[in-house]
């Protein structure tokens, strides 16, 4: 049970993009608070600027958050609630914020959550892969060798796999992608809920070559999204399932390739590959 007289840590997340994605009580809470801890204060201020609020700011960043802890305590102790902001989306997600939450609740202090975007929940909620179970990675390590090291470590995981990417490093990201898991399906979201959102669906040797063309499409900011490793039992009736529909089609007089065509629409993967199944198929016939 928490003392009622002290003061409340709102986790409060902001917009990703669009303003109007702020909830209605997020921006009240934000006039409401004694003091906002946020990870830019000049980026922060201008959302307070937009929301027409003159709320004191101080700056929480992965550098000086273990030594906010106390100074922001004292505010709590003395009955001041305090909100929680990063520069975009919610805190703590690939954001600053975490040591400060985790120290506070272990002092019995009240955090409450005040939900809103997240890049990677609107990114999945779009995408059309498997939700039901995902693993967030958020940023690959920097240097190709570790960035390999846990692409491989990723490689058998069946769950829908999701990671953020800044625009400096999309194209190596997508080409190491592209060497370790070759057709897999991915999709690519881009500048979510801003003027430019773009989905890419693919695999990643297809969308890295879309950027190529259009180097607008290596702008902003991205949410990877890649489909999970299918269990063997799941491959080889897919195998199964594309097989039968193709040599139906072909026995229907389909020309292979619209009958590679349609496997493609109805069962997924490249046409290429449907394409080449469909030509032995036929010349087997
Ligand atoms: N806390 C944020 C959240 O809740 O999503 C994430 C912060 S993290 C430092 C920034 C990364 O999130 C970007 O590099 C990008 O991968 C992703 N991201 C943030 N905003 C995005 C947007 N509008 N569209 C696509 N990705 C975005």
């Amino acid at each position: 049970m928490s003392d009622n007289t002290l003061g409340i840590v709102y986790v409060v997340a902001t917009p990703i993009g669009n303003l109007e994605d702020l909830s209605p009580r997020a921006a009240r809470l934000l006039g409401e608070v004694a003091l906002i801890a946020a990870e830019d204060t000049r980026h922060t201020a201008r959302l307070l600027r937009h929301l027409g609020l003159a709320v004191p700011l101080l700056s929480l960043h992965e550098h000086n958050e273990a030594a906010r802890v106390d100074q922001l305590d004292e505010r709590l102790l003395r009955g001041e609630s305090i909100a929680l902001v990063s520069d975009a989306g919610t805190p703590l997600i690939s954001d600053p914020g975490f040591v400060l939450v985790r120290e506070l609740r272990r002092r019995g202090r009240r955090i409450v959550p005040v939900p809103g975007a997240c890049a990677l929940v609107a990114a999945l909620s779009a995408a059309g892969l498997p939700t039901d179970r995902f693993l967030f990675q958020g940023f690959l390590p920097a240097k190709p060798g570790a960035r390999r090291q846990r692409l491989e470590a990723l490689l058998e995981r069946s769950e829908t796999l999701v990671f953020y990417e800044s625009p400096h490093r999309i194209r190596e990201t997508l080409a190491a992608m592209a060497a370790l898991f070759g057709k897999r399906r991915m999709v690519l979201a881009r500048e979510l809920t801003k003027t430019f959102e773009t989905f890419l669906d693919g695999d990643a040797a297809a969308i890295l070559a879309c950027m190529e063309a259009y180097p607008d499409q290596a702008r902003g900011e991205f949410v990877i999204m890649l489909a999970g490793a299918e269990s063997r039992d799941e491959a080889q009736s897919a195998k199964v399932e594309g097989a039968a529909l193709l040599a139906a089609l072909l026995a229907e007089g389909v020309g292979v390739k619209q009958a590679a065509s349609i496997a493609a629409r109805l069962l997924g993967g490249a046409k290429k590959g449907w394409y080449a199944q469909a030509q032995t198929l036929k010349e087997k016939r």
